[in-house]
């Protein structure tokens, strides 16, 4: 069987669930052999072992650290010299597209990125992208060359599928261009408690109807009922209630959860663009006109400020 390269994302050793979903979808396409770079790269092999690795193939480094991407995308392409893989898997982070598409030209090959689905396909996998605004679904499949393919976060169930994940340490040199960005520093943002937006399997989102930052508590709390992270409109970001990093739409963050709460936000294009590719999509809205309800499977006529306090209480008092 063919061969499909996953490039880990991890935290010193603790591996992070779009990689997890990655190796779920490697394996329908062939025998996933994971690529852990940098500090702690060895600890994620009995995870990536649990969740279908044959493979693992480690490097550390300082220089996966100290500097930009060019480090990892020098280790991928040592991997992929090493392989000779059917395809290559990578979050759809901001880095990992990034990756992706300077791996994909080093290889002279094609890039498909964001995608939400992957089958194997006779020529090679068939990757399925949200398009248009979600207007369309698209399957597409790189013709020429290793196909480099980033999937968005929640494609895909985590499973357990025991495997080998025997550990084999990856040669690589790094090329002249690997140092030349260095990292000066970095400034970890203040911890929520709550999921990162772009990986949270619920996500809770206000918009302009919840009418002030200070109300923007009773969409937190609903989602900390649910373990859930926190989403906004852009209206609800311009107007300063909430972040930025929490902005979901097409001048935002993509999301693609398991289940999407909207509450007082209309539904507009730009919005939609971030969030038509949950799984299961509940609306809040006291206009029962508001373009949001044509795509909901379930909708709420109703004052958000009623609703979501009722939704939050009956949420705690069914988990006890
Ligand atoms: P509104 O459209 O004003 O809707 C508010 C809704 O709240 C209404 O439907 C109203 O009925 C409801 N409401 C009011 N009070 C209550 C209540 N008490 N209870 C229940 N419901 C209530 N938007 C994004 O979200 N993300 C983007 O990334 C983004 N990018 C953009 C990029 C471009 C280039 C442009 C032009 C626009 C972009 N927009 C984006 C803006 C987008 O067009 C909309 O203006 C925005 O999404 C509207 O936000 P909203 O739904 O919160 O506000």
């Amino acid at each position: 069987m063919a061969e499909v390269l996953v490039y880990v994302d991890h935290v010193d050793g603790a591996v992070r669930k779009p990689t997890l979903e990655l190796l779920t979808l490697a394996r329908r396409v062939g025998e996933p052999v994971a690529v852990a770079l940098g500090g702690g790269a060895g600890d994620t092999a009995a995870t990536l072992a649990e969740h279908g690795a044959a493979k693992v193939l480690t490097h550390e480094a300082a220089e996966y650290a100290d500097y930009l991407v060019v480090p990892k995308v020098d280790a991928l392409q040592a991997a992929v010299a090493a392989v000779s893989p059917a395809a290559v898997l990578v979050p759809s982070s901001a880095e990992g597209k990034e990756i992706a598409a300077r791996l994909a030209l080093r290889l002279g090959s094609g890039v498909i990125t964001d995608a939400v689905d992957l089958e194997a396909g006779d020529e090679g996998p068939v990757a399925t992208q949200s398009v248009f605004a979600a207007a369309f679904t698209t399957k597409s499949r790189v013709s020429k060359g290793t196909p480099v393919i980033t999937v968005k976060p929640n494609s895909a169930a985590v499973e357990a599928a025991p495997a080998a994940g025997a550990v084999e340490a990856l040669s690589v040199t790094f090329s002249a261009a690997a140092t030349g960005t260095k990292v000066t520093s970095r400034t970890p943002r203040e911890s929520t408690g709550r999921p990162e937006l772009t990986e949270a399997a619920i996500v809770v989102s206000g918009g302009r109807g919840v009418n002030g930052a200070e109300n923007f508590a009773i969409i937190e709390a609903l989602a900390d009922s649910l373990g859930a992270a926190v989403g906004a409109s852009r209206a609800a970001v311009d107007a300063g209630w909430y972040p930025h990093t929490n902005q979901v739409g097409q001048t935002g963050k993509s999301v693609s959860p398991q289940l999407y709460i909207a509450s007082g936000i209309s539904g507009a294009i730009q919005h939609r663009a971030g969030m038509q590719t949950s799984k299961t999509i509940v609306a809040i809205n006291k206009d029962a006109e508001a373009p949001i309800f044509e795509l909901v499977d379930y909708g709420v006529v109703g004052d958000l400020f009623d609703v979501v306090p009722q939704l939050t209480e009956e949420v705690k008092t069914r988990k006890g």
